[in-house]
């Protein structure tokens, strides 16, 4: 805060969820939900597009989705940063249209025009900021706003474009389970390891936080971003459509069916059963029961998965059950008692529940803000990314530069080399992934260091930086440390990993890691052979052996060589670069034998290659 701007700076959180929305800002040690004339904090993320060309947003917008069912747009969350191919399961379910774009991305198609998932939730956060700006009787023009916590870059880089959309600085992007611990251990008296378990609309997230006299760090986090509420309802709208004998091919079918199967479902987290009158267009009114029971059955699948979600964060975070102090709840579907009994029975305490659900995460988004708005020093927050980085070096090894779960910003410098004499560019592949061989990894971008002078292989020093921001967004800059040569380029992939995508690679690094490490060994293999037989040449020409000596050790090069160019197995390798080794050995102190080792241990030093141009 400056001498001249004596005011401290209004920043307020906001919560932009995939059901609904709201901003809280800063009150005293803690915060306060901004709501609308009528009392009301949620707004749902819900947009309606007009015949006439008007636009509804929130509850409005809510209420007409019966009567404009494809023109109604919700859960555009699910769809922002997404490319078509990883939504089409789910845009078979919506009533609006749902296609692909440019780069292959999801647009939402209403009444013949076209619209980014990004441009919805720009009209959302508007309306959002109004509400927020009408109950502080203030101009908002900055906010911080939460993601879950596994949203990719691109997914980060769209809520940032959507905000930027509305009129509003992003200050930073917080994960959602990390904004609602921040509400809940506020007062710092409650240190501790906390798990999140955040069960919304349409995504699912836990995360282990150990909060520390006022430190919050992420230990771990894992989750579904196909998983919750919406997917209740999914569930209930099935078994009503059947009971109804209705098809779900109808848009006004389906938004009505959805629209009864939510209430269904929040009047079973109250009641044993549940009744409902359901009247389709041109129908007679039916009345479909539904015990607890029976819902508790059709969603059990739904909630296991989230607790191995559960499991897994834990033993990421190299916990055990026991370790966990407090289990914190957010998101409205953490309400359902099959959740709250499950969780209980498994971590062997039962949930905290003094932190609104629907509110936790706005609340923390405020105490975040009113942080970064330079208010509040005592706190900070510490976070983690969710899989390894790295590039891929010479003969498709993926070399980790950050693991997973490194806590953010981190950043990371190694020293490559080139492959080939005489190598004026290096093409750096950036991947995300947790297995040894760059294929099985998740490519995330590409660039060139151009302009290396013509030096012998292995010669040019290329530093290799990568930084991660505050916000997740990975940075990578390559320079060639003997020219001052440098080429950058930030990571925003055309579309991220889908979390599925996520747990599927995560398992997979698990189930091959054997196959991967033999297949990584020979790459090794082969670059260290290769190593060799630079440096016994380069070695050879620098030395003055007797011309016999010289002889068999061009030979068992030469030998080396060939089994490289014909793609010989690691074994035939492994024997060749043992025979020059013990050539090379036994001219003991010779020129050779220590050029050849210093020419190694440079190779080592350096690591293996990036891929050549
Ligand atoms: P959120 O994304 O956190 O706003 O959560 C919204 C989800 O919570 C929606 O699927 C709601 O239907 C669900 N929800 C809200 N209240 C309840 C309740 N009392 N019982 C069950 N689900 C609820």
């Amino acid at each position: 805060m400056s001498a001249t701007d004596p005011k401290p700076r209004l920043v307020v959180g906001i919560d932009l969820g995939t059901t609904n929305s709201l901003a809280a800002i800063r009150a005293g040690k803690g915060a306060r939900v901004l709501r609308d004339r009528d009392g009301e904090p949620l707004i749902p993320s819900v947009v309606c597009f007009l015949p006439n060309g008007e636009m509804v947003v929130g509850r409005g917008a809510k209420d007409l989705r019966l009567q404009h069912p494809d023109r109604t747009v919700f859960s555009a969350k699910r769809l922002i940063g997404r490319a078509g191919a990883e939504v089409d399961r789910e845009a078979a379910l919506l009533p609006y249209r749902v296609h692909r774009g440019d780069r292959d991305l999801a647009r939402i198609e209403v009444g013949g025009r076209d619209y980014a998932p990004e441009q919805v939730s720009a009209f959302v956060l508007q309306e959002v900021k109004a509400t927020a700006e009408s109950a502080l009787g203030q101009r908002i023009d900055a906010a911080v706003i939460t993601v879950p916590a596994w949203f990719d870059d691109a997914q980060r880089q769209a809520t940032r474009d959507a905000a930027q959309l509305a009129g509003l600085e992003c200050l930073r992007i917080v994960n959602e389970p990390t904004a609602a611990a921040l509400a809940y251990g506020i007062d710092g008296s409650k240190d501790g390891t906390v798990l999140v378990y955040d069960l919304g609309g349409g995504t699912f997230d836990v995360s282990i936080l150990r909060i520390d006299e006022g430190v919050f760090r992420v230990l771990s986090t894992s989750g579904d971003t196909h998983l919750g509420g919406d997917d209740f309802d999914q569930l209930l709208s099935e078994r009503i459509l059947a009971a109804a004998g209705a098809s779900a091919n109808d848009a006004y079918v389906l938004q009505a069916v959805r629209a009864a199967a939510e209430g269904l479902k929040i009047e079973l987290s109250q009641k044993e059963q549940a009744t409902l009158r359901i009247e389709l267009q041109d129908r007679a009114p039916i009345d479909i029961t539904i015990a607890r029971a029976e819902f508790e059955a059709m969603i059990a699948p739904l909630v296991e998965r989230t607790i191995a979600c559960v499991h897994r964060a834990i033993a990421d975070a190299k916990l055990t059950a026991d370790d966990i102090d407090d289990v914190v709840l957010v998101g409205g579907s953490t309400r359902v008692p099959l959740v709250r009994q499950r969780l209980e029975q498994d971590l062997g305490r039962a949930p905290q529940t003094g932190v609104d659900p629907d509110l936790a995460v706005a609340l923390g988004a405020a105490i975040q803000a009113d942080v970064l708005a330079g208010n509040d020093k005592s706190l900070l927050l510490l976070d983690v990314i969710p899989l390894s980085l790295g590039i891929e070096t010479l003969g498709g090894a993926m070399q980790k530069l950050i693991l997973r779960n490194s806590t953010i910003p981190t950043s990371s410098t190694e020293e490559f080399s080139t492959a080939v004499d005489g190598q004026t560019a290096v093409v750096l592949n950036i991947f995300q992934g947790e297995r040894e061989l760059a294929q099985d990894c998740r490519q995330l971008g590409s660039f060139t260091l151009h302009g290396l002078p013509p030096m012998p292989a292995g010669l040019p020093r290329i530093a290799v930086h990568f930084l991660v921001d505050a916000d997740g967004v990975l940075r990578v800059t390559a320079t060639e440390k003997r020219t001052g040569h440098e080429a950058s380029i930030q990571v925003v992939p055309t579309f991220g990993l889908s979390r599925d995508e996520v747990r599927r690679m995560m398992l997979d690094s698990i189930e091959n890691a054997q196959q991967d490490y033999v297949a990584r060994e020979a790459i090794d293999l082969r670059n260290k052979a290769q190593a060799m037989v630079t440096g016994t040449r380069k070695a050879l020409a620098l030395a003055s052996l007797p011309p016999d000596q010289t002889f068999s050790v061009q030979k068992s090069a030469r030998a080396l060589e060939k089994l490289l160019q014909s793609g010989a197995d690691a074994a035939a390798l492994k024997v060749a670069c043992d025979e020059l080794s013990k050539l090379t050995a036994t001219i003991a102190d010779d020129v050779i034998s220590s050029a050849v080792q210093r020419s190694l241990q440079e190779e080592q030093g350096s690591n293996t290659n990036p891929s050549a141009s």
